[in-house]
């Protein structure tokens, strides 16, 4: 973020409006601190920092927001941290409501869930890590496939009862 150029086109006046409608309350009286990037694992590894962040749902900045929201791991450290009493977990799942009725789940949240309902993994051991558990003289995938099949069939029950299969477009996939 900090190498790129914002333009007026991309600015969206009612953004905060938006973010705020849907339960992103605080976001508004963010102090740019930056405590909340101090102590946020996500923003460790990767470029796009919590303050600027929210810094940039003040702005109205909503385009560049249709991948970030969905990095935020929930954990909520920076409403821990945050001298404001500010959530922005909370303003960041504002945005995936927003962006879920403008322009659906992204692909990748998608593929991920898929393969949860599928196999029990949102990410499928390699080849490698096989051959690895193996020379360890553990059975080559984890025991969440086998051991849980019953709690994938009730996780599979949940997301169809809710919905959430045909939001993620996952029905016809299963
Ligand atoms: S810790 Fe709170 S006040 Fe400080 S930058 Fe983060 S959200 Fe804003
Ligand atoms: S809730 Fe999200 S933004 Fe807050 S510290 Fe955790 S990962 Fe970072």
């Amino acid at each position: 973020m900090e190498d790129s150029v914002l333009t007026g086109q991309e600015h969206d006046p009612d953004f905060v409006s938006q973010i705020i409608r849907y339960g992103g309350h605080d976001v508004q009286t963010c102090l740019q601190c930056g405590n909340c990037t101090g102590v946020c694992p996500v923003s460790l590894k990767t470029p796009y920092k919590t303050r600027n962040l929210i810094k940039l749902c003040q702005y109205g900045y909503k385009k560049i927001f249709f991948s970030i929201p969905w990095i935020c791991a929930g954990c909520h450290r920076c409403y821990e941290h945050c001298p404001a009493d500010i959530d922005p977990a909370e303003v960041f799942v504002a945005i995936r409501h927003i962006q879920v009725r403008e322009r659906g789940v992204p692909r990748w949240i998608r593929d991920n869930v898929g393969l949860i309902l599928r196999n029990g993994f949102g990410a499928v051991p390699s080849d490698d890590i096989r051959r690895y558990r193996e020379r360890q003289g553990l059975e080559p995938l984890p025991n969440t496939l086998p051991g849980y099949r019953t709690a994938l069939e009730e996780l599979a029950t949940i997301f169809r009862r809710t919905g959430f299969d045909r939001i993620l477009g996952l029905e016809e996939k299963k």
